[in-house]
């Protein structure tokens, strides 16, 4: 019922970015059930995303772009002011993890994480926010961190993880104090290890060495990201900006 009120999203258009599965998915589902009408970008498309929002009676529908990609990014988001004719809330979610040492990764696999994770996301948000701009829009920018942009994790090496999600988390600091003037919110979100493709996907004894590192000795699930991202989307947070969120089950405090 709460999701009537101050964390309402009626009326609210809501970009979501790799929301074909995992958080994503989850955030989509979240934030048309919270009555944004929710647009999604990601490479290979949404269709079952957006069929699971549309079979719960909310509004979405999907378009095709690579984050990385300037001229993508831009020709997509002037395809939903045309439809939509505003973006009001952006969840810049899609991202990827190389585990490997310094020493045995390539330049390119360090390239393409901080492409996808951190330029990838500067992309989109300096798209959106222009948008914000023009249109006097209020809005609420949530970039996907993660708490590997505050703490080194253990056993698998992932310097470029590490490092663009760090990033992620001084760009929303810095573009909150930008745009703070327009009235444009943007904050990240740090989730520890959440139960997704990109977690699950992993050798059998990498997540039984992650297990006694958990304080809560399990995963989180997409699920309980969910109330930290429509609180950041919302009118609830409207004197939350330039923060990062972790939420982690309190891996980063032990
Ligand atoms: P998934 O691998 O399940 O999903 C990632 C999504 O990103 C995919 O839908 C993919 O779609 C999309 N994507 C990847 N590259 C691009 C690109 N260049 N352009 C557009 N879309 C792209 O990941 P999760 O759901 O686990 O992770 C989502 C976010 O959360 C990531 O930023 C991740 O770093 C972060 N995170 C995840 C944690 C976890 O434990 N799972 C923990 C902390 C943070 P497609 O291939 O179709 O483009």
């Amino acid at each position: 019922m709460y999701l009537d009120g101050i964390f309402g999203l009626k009326g609210k258009t809501a970009v979501v970015t790799g929301a074909g599965r995992g958080i994503g998915q989850v955030a989509a589902c979240g934030l048309a059930k919270a009555g944004a009408e929710v647009v999604i970008i990601s490479r290979s498309g949404a269709e079952e995303t957006v069929d699971m929002i549309i079979r719960d009676g909310g509004k979405a529908y999907d378009l095709k772009a690579d984050v990385t990609k300037e001229p993508e990014v831009d020709a997509a988001v002037a395809e939903i002011i045309k439809s939509s004719g505003k973006i009001d809330i952006l969840f810049n979610n899609a991202g990827i993890c190389i585990h490997k040492d310094t020493l045995s990764s390539s330049i390119e696999e360090w390239r393409s994480v901080i492409d996808i994770n951190l330029t990838g996301e500067y992309i989109m948000a300096r798209a959106v926010g222009r948008t914000m701009i023009e249109n006097g829009i209020k809005g609420s920018i949530i970039n996907m961190a993660s708490m590997s942009g505050t703490i080194v994790n253990i056993p698998q090496w992932q310097a470029s993880y590490n490092v663009s999600k760090a990033g992620v988390i001084h760009m929303s600091k810095s573009l909150a104090a930008e745009w703070v003037g327009y009235g444009i919110r943007v904050n990240s979100l740090s989730p520890g290890y959440i139960a997704t493709p990109m977690s699950e996907d992993v050798p059998k004894d990498l997540k039984n060495a992650w297990e006694p590192l958990m304080p809560m000795h399990r995963m989180g699930k997409p699920e309980e990201l969910l109330p930290a991202i429509l609180y950041l989307a919302s009118p609830a947070a409207g004197y939350t900006t330039g923060t990062d969120l972790i939420v982690d089950g309190g891996y980063t405090c032990i």
